[in-house]
């Protein structure tokens, strides 16, 4: 089996570095940094959680329902996969 293809049936989402938390007003929802071009080019590092108004101004309303339609808890992975980072280091 070629090792992204192993990748991609073997992960999911939750443990892909494009997937953060997007806060809204009211609720937050996962979604999938893979479609905001500032991450996806991996020029600047997804961050765990975004503000929905930091995507509609990265993306614009569409983008955002692309961000928003990406990820589910339990979806294998896609062909974008990153795995996340396991150290998460809290420096005070
Ligand atoms: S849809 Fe693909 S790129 Fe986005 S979080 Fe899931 S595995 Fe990662």
């Amino acid at each position: 089996m070629l090792p992204e293809l192993r990748d991609r049936v073997s992960h999911i989402c939750a443990q892909c570095k494009f997937y953060i938390i997007i806060d809204g007003k009211t609720e937050s929802k996962t979604g999938c940094a893979a479609f905001i071009p500032q991450y996806a080019s991996l020029a600047r590092r997804a961050p765990e959680k975004l503000e929905v108004t930091d995507v509609l101004r990265a993306v614009g309303r569409e983008g955002l329902a692309m961000v928003l339609a990406g990820p589910g808890n339990h979806s294998q992975a896609c062909g974008q996969f990153h795995p996340k980072r396991k150290n998460n280091k809290k420096s005070n």
